[in-house]
């Protein structure tokens, strides 16, 4: 399918005029065509105020009406599967099943929030009636979740379909009922104009209003900055670097009207090897953590970074297995020049650690490629040097030798906050691993076991968030149904006439939908 380099305002696709630029193949280190006309502030302001207008439309559909629209997206992103699944693997010099996959993840997840829509239990309709005759008397009371208002989506690099124009953010966005600008990644604009095609077709098709979902291209900072400084914005959803979100999320709070910037950030994923489990398997576990942390190139949120494991023959095992795996691993394409620069030069800060030695490597290539890497240090050494929780984002992994148990707990005492934690244990780590799990909550959106945190699932239990720098909004996740609670507010209406109650909170309950009465949980 052909690409025009235009980017989207409601139905229309426009040249855009704030200046130019093109993609960029990191397999082959050329750039591609065509070139894409980043926006103006003007455009952005255009953007915005499509988003605004459509709001009260858009809010106003039907649980089923919207859930249809969402579903449609999901067809449409199928019918030009191969169109973007082929540009995606040139933008990003990721494989093509691998693309074909996190298609296969963002329509999913799509047809979850239709779900999600269609059941009405995100509303959290709970109705307290009216008590006239207790002392004092009790009104009646309904409360609602309502739609924030117009989100703006920053498309992440590493997830160039599941976290992007069509991704986990504007689906739970569309789902709560909030028209979405996207500022495409500009590692994958392509690729982003080939799934808004998508998406145009999918609102003419359900006839939503047309101002629902804009997509802009930037050649400068200024897009991305006016766009969350724009009064009709109410809320940003943000995967990237931690210096970005920070940005964006000073710009937010610096509004008249400050708003929220749920930004996934940066995460070393702790993982925690228990003496038991590494007498038992420290070979196996090793195989696998070569497997997680090398797969994409390392390029995922929830990449293991940091290994913590107490000084025992076990863990030489496990050293020496680990340097085995690396040394049969080939380099990989990563993303961008600008993300291969950094992976290096991360690799380069931990080499010139005197207190940091290297326990393998990977194999080199030349080119956009990430060369795997695993280091360790002291449990003392790690504990005085806070740099070495520093995220280098790829497939490069800190071991820290543990002098005990005791030490290991007080390096996550003092670990920043995590997307995940991992556990492997055994039977006989249990009363230790008991004892430190209330620590691990406090530092995590997941704690999982025996595994790694690579491989997210979508679903209704799933938290992909956690305490900062991991987000900067903890109390959310950003897969999963629940990650629609970012874009809803809850209103409460105090002795609303029965003439102006909507169909969700009324006592009859036409719709079906989830109520909390008086203390009780009726289900439709
Ligand atoms: P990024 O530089 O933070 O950019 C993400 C998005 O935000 C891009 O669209 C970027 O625009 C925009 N942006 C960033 N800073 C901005 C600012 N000050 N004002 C306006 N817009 C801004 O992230 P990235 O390009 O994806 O990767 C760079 C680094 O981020 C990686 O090396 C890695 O360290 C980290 N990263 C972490 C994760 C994770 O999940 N933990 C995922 C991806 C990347 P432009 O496209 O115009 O630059």
């Amino acid at each position: 399918m052909e690409l025009t380099g235009k980017l989207l305002l409601g139905d229309s696709f426009v040249k855009g005029s704030g200046g130019s630029f093109k993609g960029f193949n990191p397999t082959t280190s050329m750039e591609m065509f065509p070139e894409f006309y980043g926006a103006s502030v003007e455009e952005v302001s255009t953007a915005c105020r499509l988003a605004d207008e459509s709001f009260q439309a858009f809010r106003a559909t039907s649980l089923e009406e919207r859930a249809n629209f969402l579903e449609t997206v999901a067809d449409e992103l199928e019918k030009l599967k191969s169109s973007i699944v082929a540009r995606g693997v040139q933008e990003t010099g990721l494989p093509e099943g691998r693309l074909q996959g996190e298609l296969g993840r963002t329509t999913g997840q799509l047809r979850l929030f239709a779900k999600v829509v269609r059941d009405g239990g995100y509303l959290d309709v709970r109705i307290d009636e009216a008590m006239p005759d207790r002392t004092p008397p009790r009104p009646d009371l309904r409360l609602v979740n309502i739609p924030v208002g117009p989100v703006v989506v920053f498309g992440a690099s590493n997830f160039p379909l599941a976290f992007s124009v069509a991704g986990g953010d504007t689906a739970s966005a569309w789902a709560a009922g909030c028209p979405v600008i996207v500022k495409a990644h500009s590692a994958h604009p392509g690729t982003s104009e080939l799934v808004a095609k998508a998406i145009v077709a999918a609102v003419k098709h359900c006839n939503m209003p047309t101002g629902v979902f804009s997509m802009l291209f930037a050649a400068s900072r200024d897009v991305g900055t006016a766009l969350v400084a724009d009064p009709r914005v109410k809320a940003v959803g943000f995967t990237g670097s931690r210096q970005g979100g920070l940005a964006l999320q000073a710009i937010a709070q610096s509004r008249a009207e400050p708003i929220p910037v749920y930004a996934e950030m940066s995460s070393i994923n702790p993982v925690i090897l228990m003496p038991e489990a590494m007498q038992q398997k420290a070979a196996g576990i090793a195989q696998a953590f070569v497997g997680a942390l090398t797969l994409g190139a390392g390029q995922f949120c929830t990449n293991p970074g940091l290994v913590l494991a107490v000084e025992d023959p076990s863990l030489e095992l496990f050293k020496e297995e680990v340097a085995k795996g690396l040394a049969n691993s080939a380099a990989a394409t990563m993303l961008t020049a600008g993300i291969c620069e950094a992976y290096q030069s991360g690799v380069r800060a931990l080499k010139a650690n005197q207190n940091v030695s290297c326990v393998g490597e990977g194999m080199n290539a030349e080119g956009v490629v990430c060369q795997a890497h695993v280091f360790e240090v002291g449990g003392a050494n790690f504990l005085a040097d806070e740099t070495l929780q520093d995220e280098v984002f790829g497939a490069a992994s800190l071991i820290v030798k543990c002098e005990s148990v005791s030490q290991l707990r007080e390096i996550i005492t003092i670990l920043e906050g995590q997307l995940t934690i991992s556990v492997h244990a055994d039977a006989g780590d249990e009363p230790e691993v008991r004892a430190l799990l209330p620590l691990l909550m406090d530092k995590a959106g997941r704690v999982l076991f025996d595994g790694f945190g690579t491989g997210v699932e979508v679903c209704d239990a799933m938290v992909h968030g956690g305490p900062y720098p991991s987000t900067t909004a903890p109390a959310t996740s950003s897969v999963g149904s629940i990650a629609i609670k970012r874009f809803l507010r809850p209103v409460c209406f105090q002795n609303l006439p029965p003439s102006l109650m909507m169909p969700e909170i009324s006592s009859e309950n036409s719709a079906g939908i989830p109520q909390r009465v008086n203390g009780g949980l009726k289900i439709g």
